[in-house]
């Protein structure tokens, strides 16, 4: 899959999202932000899971925490898509600063 089709459907999704709720775009950028917490929490909640961390619930899968960390890769394409930013762009600049941490 390439970045453009994940940035179109985060596009399709925050429009979707936006004419649902009806709210102002400070609002939207605002709740997707705490979205994207709540999905990472889910994201740590399975991975306590899988190390046998959680009291009540220990049920791990990896399909649940696999979805989980797409839920996490789509709200934050969301936020992007909110704020304008090219997630393409974005990604490739910030994976030349990391690979440019190593080579000095
Ligand atoms: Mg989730």
């Amino acid at each position: 899959m390439e970045i453009k089709e994940l940035q179109n459907f985060a596009k399709e999704e925050n429009e979707r999202g936006r004419s649902k709720t009806k709210t102002s775009e400070k609002e939207s950028i605002l709740t997707t932000a705490i979205k994207l917490g709540e999905e990472v929490g889910e994201v740590s909640e399975e991975v306590l899971k899988h190390f046998n961390y959680q009291v009540k619930d220990k049920s791990f899968e990896k399909n649940e925490i696999s979805y989980e960390i797409a839920d996490v890769i789509i709200v934050a394409s969301i936020l992007a898509d909110s704020l304008g930013i090219d997630l393409e762009e974005s990604l490739k600049e910030k994976m030349k600063k990391i690979k440019e941490r190593y080579e000095k």
